[in-house]
């Protein structure tokens, strides 16, 4: 319908499509989403882990495992290997009984690199770390075979298995595949295939003091588990080779020789995407945790107000291609404000509360407004919505010294109050300090439901809250972490780039009726603010905690334009060039 629908396409989808016509596989599809454990999920991960579930989704008999890449036992941690899987649920996948650890495959994995020994492809190295690297060559510098290299068979199993049965101490010996000292590829000089590291693992324990290393446990744990297309990100191309180097000395002896395929990771503006940078927000205390609103976690997004399908719409319009790239963060932003426009139930809350009172209004009584929950949406239902003489508006509704074209309240103009009455400002109550603390006003009785009789002109309309019939509600405003479009580009360090007004706290905020009975995880289109969500982690029955998910429009990109930066051009929505004041090309910055 709109451009975004039409995407970028997806190469790897049509790469599938393309071989189950062929019969390629023999009419298998399997594919694998394979996290480390070793924190949260972020926007990235959702990319990757929507491609992998999509693919199995191209054929009837298509499956997708979570295989957990476990191979690193040192910063591994069950918190970790929890939350993943609870996240890939909330975004709408399922894996069925196929969970599986790179760790359940360490015996087989052993007695696949014992085979390789038997035949002459490994050797058991007792050179140190150092010596190893300055071995290896470089770019302009050929490899040097190891003394190790030409070691018998018989002395490579023999230390090897001693290796296993904990006998050496760290570092004294590796093993490493016997390839080629000399080849362009460094990868394929004669890598390492297991380090002995005696540390405890979070699922095998004590068991193993060797562990193997990625490129060795990855190709073949996807092989062992018959995996037929293995989706990596770019940054693997240069590991291909390796991979298949590895396959290719079990051919035939493995259910599957799965082809490696490699895609563009996603980079968002405005975010860092990457668990070592997000660790480090966490470990320094400047967000609240892996799952702080401001994270691009999907435990943080989802804790923010995100919904899975904001971020699968988001996945999908971004496609996959193996051009890198940057997107946008507000496209991420259009598909959630899409989604919640359609599915938010509407309310009226009061963030800086302001006490308004109609002076010409019975004490007592309660007139009460039947609204729609979302417009034009039927089967969302009803509410009733008190109205009575003593309401609380915005304080930024309201203005002293009003510049003519000020449409909302003011001393002696007539507003309408959303959905109720038309009322005129008579008088601007202040405390001592100056402040205004009360507005009195009269309303029309005849503009019962907000529209005026005699059809004049009432162009303002702000939102009110029933002063006896409010909730009382802490509100957490939340604005984007990062200030920079690239943190740490120009500054050199990301944390430099954090936004400090990425949260605000406001406590009295005062909100519909309808609100008490809101719970954990409820998400709601405050009019005229933006939409919100109850806090999953802080909100209790006795003290209601709301998160600002995000504005309903983008403000940033308002406030670009007001300090004349140029901001990118939306699709879609082409304003009409050369607007009253904007003459002339616009400036990189317009400070005076
Ligand atoms: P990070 O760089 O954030 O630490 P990672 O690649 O080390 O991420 P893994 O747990 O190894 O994290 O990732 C699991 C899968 O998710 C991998 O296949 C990886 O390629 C993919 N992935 C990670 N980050 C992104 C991203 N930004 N875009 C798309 N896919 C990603
Ligand atoms: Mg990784």
């Amino acid at each position: 319908m709109t451009e975004e629908n039409d995407g970028p396409g997806n190469f790897v989808a049509e790469l599938v499509l393309a071989e189950l016509a062929a019969d390629k596989h023999g009419g298998r599809l399997m594919t694998r989403f394979p996290p480390e454990p070793n924190g949260y999920l972020h926007i990235g991960h959702a990319k990757s882990i929507c491609l992998n579930f999509g693919l199995a989704d191209l054929a009837p008999q298509g499956q997708c495992n979570l295989r957990f890449d476990d191979t690193n036992p040192a910063k591994e941690e069950t918190e970790y290997v929890e939350s993943i899987q609870a996240d890939i649920k909330w975004l709408g996948f399922d894996w069925e009984d196929r969970l599986y650890f790179a760790s359940n495959y360490f015996e087989k994995l052993y007695e696949l690199a014992t085979t390789l020994i038997k035949r002459g492809r490994a050797y058991v190295d007792s050179q140190n770390e150092e010596e190893i690297r300055e071995g290896r060559g470089d770019f302009h510098r050929p490899g040097v075979n190891s003394p190790d290299r030409e070691r018998s068979v018989e002395e490579n199993l023999d230390l090897f298995a001693r290796m296993r049965a904990g006998e050496f101490e760290d570092g004294s010996y590796v093993l490493r595949a016997k390839i080629d000292m000399q080849s362009k590829d460094l990868k394929l000089r004669d890598p390492l295939m297991y380090r002995i590291r005696k540390v405890h693992h979070h699922r095998t324990g004590d068991e193993w003091p060797i562990y193997p290393m990625y490129d060795w446990a990855h190709g073949l744990s996807d092989a062992i588990e018959g995996i037929t297309h293995s989706v990596c990100t770019l940054e693997f191309q240069n590991h291909r080779p390796l991979y298949h180097w590895f396959l290719d000395q079990f051919e035939g002896e493995l259910p599957t020789h799965p082809q490696q395929i490699e895609f563009a990771r996603l980079n968002l503006t405005f975010w860092v995407l990457s668990k070592r940078k997000l660790l480090k927000l966490v470990e320094s205390g400047r967000v609240s945790g892996w799952d702080d609103p401001r994270m691009p976690t999907l435990a943080g997004l989802r804790r923010r107000g995100y919904t899975a399908a904001a971020i699968r719409n988001f996945c999908e319009r971004v496609g996959v291609s193996r051009r890198d790239s940057e997107v946008d963060v507000s496209l991420l932003e259009h598909a959630l404000r899409e989604d919640l426009n359609a599915t938010s139930p509407r309310v009226m809350g009061v963030l800086r509360p302001l006490k308004l009172v109609i002076t010409n209004f019975p004490e007592d009584e309660v007139m009460n407004f039947e609204v729609q929950n979302i417009p034009d949406v039927e089967s969302a239902g009803m509410r009733t919505v008190p109205f009575t003489r003593e309401l609380y508006v915005e304080r930024d509704d309201f203005m002293k010294d009003p510049p003519k074209k000020w449409w909302r309240l003011a001393l002696g103009r007539e507003v309408r109050l959303r959905g109720a009455a038309l009322v005129t400002v008579n008088e601007v109550i202040e405390n001592d300090a100056g402040e205004v603390t009360e507005l009195r006003c009269t309303w029309d009785p005849a503009s019962k439901g907000g529209s005026a009789p005699d059809g004049r002109k009432v162009r303002g309309t702000v939102h009110w809250v029933s002063a006896a019939h409010a909730v009382d509600a802490e509100v957490r405003l939340y604005d984007r972490l990062f200030q920079a479009e690239s943190p740490g580009k120009e500054t050199g360090d990301y944390l430099d780039d954090l936004n400090a007004n990425s949260l605000e706290v406001l406590t009295g905020c005062k909100l519909e009726p309808s609100m008490s009975s809101a719970t954990p995880g409820d998400r709601y289109q405050f009019e005229r603010l933006g939409y919100f969500v109850v806090d999953s982690k802080d909100s209790t029955p006795s003290r209601l905690v709301i998160n600002r998910t995000i504005t309903l429009r983008d403000s940033w990109a308002k406030l670009a334009k007001k300090l004349g930066v140029k901001s990118k051009p939306k699709a879609g929505k082409k304003k009409s060039k050369g607007g009253k004041r904007e003459g002339g090309k616009p400036n990189a910055s317009k400070s005076s």
